[in-house]
């Protein structure tokens, strides 16, 4: 695939306005910039959970690997039924899991049989032990109580060899650990994680450990993104601090794409920003300033920024930049709408859609055409059933508490209005099952 350049990818998006960017175009612009991390290793199974299979996974085996019994009950050959009445049968044997009935097995004889018992040679059915009636050894099947080929598992019907049981692209959840145990795979090659490294800018930031002196909050920013990329499955390469000044601006991004595929910042991309964040990005990469037509996180930067020799990156043209908005709110909505997709696609992860709730809002809410709002708001049952979900006290862009509270987003559409008490509304749960 040929690297574009980021005024290239823009000229193909119909109506492009970096002045205001609907948030699905900032997407597909995101889209077409960012490119997979080849490198590929192997893990042993367990620690590849959440990972991205690299390649199909063919299953070596058959699962099952033969016909055995779905029930506890009596092997016998469904043409030996008599049809419309009883049928008697003699019972020779027993078969065990893991010890299965070897003998032959002739016409008006049957074999008890435990689930997952592999089948006698020469049978095909299987009659459950509650339908039957015992006599020593005895057996009598009622008429009609089984057809032939019944409770048996065939070879290969949960998985045939050579069939493919994982596709690439595939992350990695509990039941695939489990897929790949149960087809004698002790390791299995997976993605290299997509190495980010991020830094906050301001010189109002302190880190956690030092003196909160007049005027300056503690970076937060730092550890929400580090807690984001830990649960998205990337590897995060904290920066820390970086102050206001050119000369260590550009140390740090330098250093950043050297080492990383992707860079994330906070701060100082907002229009009339005094600090010198913006004029370095400029100065070293191919960066677009945007401002995205959503709330929270207006302004935000995007680009690809090459490290120099001693490249480090998977990306074509240098490691993708992601300049985030400094709020701490903003910082998350714009990770989760524009970073969290890109880094999933950069770690060959397939695309899967995001699973959104319909609820109905408890209370109504303002909302202006032509932007994107992503509020925050606590999902629950209502005592009809329903998902219904209350919006948050605060919905101020730099209060974390509001996401901290929050158990979902909701997210109120570019062309969307205002949204009456009652009425359904998209919501994007934080938490998933698995
Ligand atoms: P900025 O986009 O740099 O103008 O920052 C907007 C607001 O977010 C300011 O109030 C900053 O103090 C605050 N802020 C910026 N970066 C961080 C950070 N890393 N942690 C907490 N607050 C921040
Ligand atoms: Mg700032």
């Amino acid at each position: 695939m040929p690297t574009l350049t980021l005024q290239q990818i823009a000229s193909r998006i119909g109506g492009y306005d970096p002045n205001a960017l609907p948030v699905e175009q900032a997407q597909a612009f995101i889209r077409a910039l960012v490119q997979p991390v080849l490198a590929v290793e192997q893990l042993p199974i367990r620690s590849a959970l959440g990972r991205v299979l690299a390649g199909n996974l063919v299953s070596r085996l058959n699962v099952p690997a033969a016909d055995n019994s779905a029930m506890d009950g009596y092997a016998l050959r469904g043409s030996g039924l008599a049809g419309n009445a009883d049928t008697v049968m003699r019972n020779i044997g027993t078969g065990f899991a893991g010890a299965a009935f070897a003998g032959s097995v002739g016409a008006a004889e049957c074999v008890r049989i435990m689930t997952g018992t592999v089948m006698p040679a020469g049978l095909d059915t299987v009659v459950p032990q509650e339908f039957v009636r015992v006599d020593g050894d005895r057996v009598t099947v009622p008429a009609g109580s089984v057809r032939t080929g019944d409770n048996r598992r065939l070879k290969g019907e949960d998985l045939a060899c050579g069939e493919v049981a994982l596709a690439a692209g595939r992350v990695l959840r509990p039941a695939d650990i489990g897929m790949l145990a149960s087809l004698g795979h002790a390791e299995v090659a997976v993605r290299r994680r997509v190495r980010v490294a991020f830094f906050s800018t301001g010189n109002e930031l302190r880190s956690v450990g030092e003196p909160l002196d007049a005027g300056s909050v503690y970076d937060s920013n730092r550890y929400t993104l580090w807690a984001m990329l830990e649960r998205l499955g990337a590897e995060p390469i904290d920066m820390g601090v970086v102050r206001d000044d050119p000369a260590q601006l550009e140390a740090a991004f330098l250093q950043a794409a050297a080492s990383a595929d992707a860079i994330i910042t906070s701060g100082g991309v907002s229009v009339g920003e005094a600090d010198h964040t913006k004029q370095v990005m400029a100065r070293l990469g191919d960066v677009l300033f945007w401002r995205i037509a959503m709330r929270p996180g207006r302004p935000m930067a995007i680009g690809r920024m090459s490290g120099g020799s001693g490249q480090h990156s998977g990306q074509a043209g240098g490691a993708i930049l992601f300049g985030l908005p400094g709020n701490p709110v903003a910082v998350m909505v714009t990770f989760y709408a524009f970073v969290r997709e890109a880094l999933l696609a950069m770690g060959g992860a397939a695309h899967e859609p995001l699973p959104m709730l319909r609820a109905a809002s408890s209370s109504a809410i303002r909302k202006k055409p032509g932007r994107t709002e992503y509020q925050r708001g606590f999902v629950s049952r209502a005592a009809n059933g329903e998902w219904q979900v209350a919006l948050g006290r605060s919905q101020g862009s730099g209060v974390l508490r509001s996401m901290s509270e929050a158990n979902g987003l909701i997210v109120l559409h570019h062309a969307q209005g205002d949204v009456a008490a009652g009425e359904t509304v998209d919501v994007l749960p934080f938490d998933g099952l698995i």
